[in-house]
């Protein structure tokens, strides 16, 4: 038996507004399905909270020791500047202000995406699945439902949401509530009904049409998600995530089209999990707040891309979480500690593997599975970490056996991290490292001599500099640059 199986895993279900216990539907596998980004920008570190909770869930289910499969997906077509159907292609968009190819533009942001994800020690999924991969797929589909669930308008084939039982349970809402949610396009039967084709208007060329039987034109959005889920999990799997935003609109949109295809009543996915967002003062980000808040901008400003990590396991991933440079720092210098605390324990350990059957450490082991069985409850699981490196009189090797183990699951990379990789420096600061030192040496050395007006001086031009100087700093950070 899995040694992390001493509690069942408990995850909030937003279809019940509940904690269920995962049964898998397929004993010993777990499939989990997230929606993934709109590949027309940067993605915000917003964006990427939703990722770092998905990495934890599948993490987790890894510890659990299940077999996972993950689905990612790629949105290189479909997704219209707003929710409702009448926006244009965000694509297209994007790829006309910029006068470039749509598929320049989707590898481009991809390539940005996925350099974020390794950035944060987000791991692999099975499958990246990419929308425009799938349209044939998407045509077969949207042929399979439209006779019974659809109905066709001059733009495009609109699925009829009174067709499938509790259209909006997901989002508490219902066909009624319609009115003022989902702007209507002139003739549509119901205001949350949504295209899942949009056709190319007469005397118009998308740069992304295919032909259909609904003539040239393109999926809608909500689409690509039911069609890869299904292709790639089959019907039902265990875990569908995504931002809150998706519980709104996306995901009861997904649902409904997993119903018709499936001729049941069954959302298709056994739970629907939903991070939180991260806001500022100004309220959620977006990639049109003040500042364009990438993992490049913190990195750039010598912020490490897992001390980012960090803050977010910080918090549940169902709690809003506010972004404050200050909070950042502090993530960074948390992850300082654990990182000075694990090179501690590895000068101690000689090598040797040994079983961790130290009562003081199962005990810990076992505090860790049940905060992370208690709907991924990271933000507890840190302390238990933090306690693991403080604990005395326990054998260094089990120690170290355990935070591996216990990293496994954070990510942190708490094994290979070196603390020198996390002092606070951005890229462009023209300082010289090894100058700063010897201006600190001269300085401590004013000191001890009790020459307190050289001392200040030397502050005084660091200072200038943009060099911080943390006196009595027990990390021997001593200094940063400000940022
Ligand atoms: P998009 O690329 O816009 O489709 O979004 C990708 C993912 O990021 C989706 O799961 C969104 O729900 C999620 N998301 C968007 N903004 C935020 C935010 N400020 N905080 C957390 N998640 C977000
Ligand atoms: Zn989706």
């Amino acid at each position: 038996m899995n040694d992390n199986a001493a509690h069942p895993l408990k995850l909030f279900n937003s279809l019940s507004r509940q904690m269920e216990e995962l049964v898998p539907v397929h004993p010993g596998e777990a499939r989990v399905y997230t929606c993934g980004p709109t590949v027309y920008n940067y993605p915000h570190i917003g964006n990427m909270r939703a990722y770092v909770f998905a990495d934890l869930l599948g993490r987790t289910l890894s510890w659990k020791g299940y077999r996972l499969t993950h689905v990612i997906n790629i949105t290189d077509v479909g997704h219209l500047t707003d929710d409702a159907d009448d926006g244009e292609d965000k694509l297209e968009k994007m790829a006309a202000e910029k006068a470039q190819s749509i598929w320049d533009i989707a590898k481009h942001y991809t390539e940005a995406y996925w350099q974020d994800i390794k950035a944060l020690n987000i791991r692999q999924p099975a499958h990246w699945s990419i929308a425009t991969d799938y349209v044939p797929a998407m045509i077969e589909y949207a042929k399979g439902i439209a006779k019974k669930h659809c109905y066709e308008l001059e733009s495009g084939l609109y699925f009829d949401v009174s067709t499938v039982g509790n259209y909006g349970t997901l989002a508490r809402a219902s066909t009624d509530d319609g009115e003022g949610r989902i702007d209507t396009v002139e003739g549509k039967r119901n205001a949350a009904d949504f295209a899942i084709w949009r056709k190319t208007p007469l005397g118009e060329k998308r740069q992304m049409e295919w032909d259909s039987p609904w003539g040239k034109g393109a999926p809608g959005w909500h689409l690509e998600c039911s069609v890869m889920s299904e292709a790639l999990l089959g019907l039902p799997f265990d875990i569908h995530t995504g931002g809150i935003d998706h519980r709104e609109i996306h995901h009861p949109n997904e649902i409904a089209q997993n119903q018709a295809h499936s001729c049941s009543d069954h959302s298709g996915a056994k739970i629907w999990m939903h991070n939180n967002f991260l806001i500022d003062r100004a309220g959620k980000i977006s990639k049109s707040s003040r500042e364009f808040l990438r993992l490049q901008l913190l990195i750039g400003k010598g912020i490490h891309p897992l001390a980012y990590r960090l803050m977010c396991l910080q918090a549940h991933y169902r709690s809003e979480l506010e972004f404050a440079w200050e909070n950042l720092i502090a993530a960074q210098t948390r992850l300082k500690r654990m990182v000075m605390g694990a090179e501690r324990l590895a000068e101690k350990a000689d090598g040797k593997t040994e079983i961790v059957g130290h009562p003081a450490l199962l005990q810990l082991r076992e505090k860790f599975d049940a905060a992370l069985c208690e709907d991924l409850n990271s933000s507890k699981c840190l302390p238990l970490l933090e306690e693991l490196l403080a604990l005395k009189k326990v054998p260094a090797e089990q120690r170290l056996m355990l935070l591996s183990d216990m990293d496994t699951v954070l990510g942190l990379e708490l094994m290979s991290l070196r603390r020198s990789e996390l002092r606070v420096r951005p890229i462009d600061a023209k300082i010289d490292e090894a100058d700063i030192e010897t201006k600190l040496d001269q300085r401590q050395k004013a000191k001890s001599e009790k020459d307190f007006a050289t001392a200040d001086s030397i502050r005084n031009e660091l200072t200038a500099k943009g060099v911080e100087l943390m006196d009595g700093d027990p990390l021997r950070w001593e200094w940063r640059i400000e940022i």
